[in-house]
């Protein structure tokens, strides 16, 4: 079971796997529901998670942490954005002072 858990942990290890397996898992039905509609879903899983870091245990902080990432990878998916592209903003530090840790006042 444990294996069985990795291994599917591994498949979306990278955003443009997560990315992959969210689209063939969700897609076509985030597709069908459109980009409004997967905003408010996006939104209420970071309610969700709002609610999972004040009260919440370990293992619902991490389901939360799962949901709000899925549901960010399928809106993405439907607005042609990578992911991995799009987090370049930060590979060199702050996108501001260019510095790691952050320099800005
Ligand atoms: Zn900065």
């Amino acid at each position: 079971m444990a294996v069985r858990h990795r291994r599917v942990r591994c498949a979306a290890v990278d955003l443009a796997g997560l990315q992959d397996v969210i689209e063939r898992t969700y897609g076509a039905r985030d597709r069908a529901r459109g980009v409004p509609s997967t905003v408010a879903w996006l939104a209420e899983e970071l309610g969700e998670l709002a609610q999972a870091v004040r009260k919440g245990t370990p293992d619902q902080q991490r389901h939360e942490f799962a949901d709000v990432l899925a549901w960010v990878a399928s809106l993405a998916n439907q607005m042609g954005v990578d992911l991995d592209d799009a987090i370049q903003r930060y590979a060199e530090g702050c996108p501001r002072c260019h510095a790691i840790p952050c320099a800005c006042p």
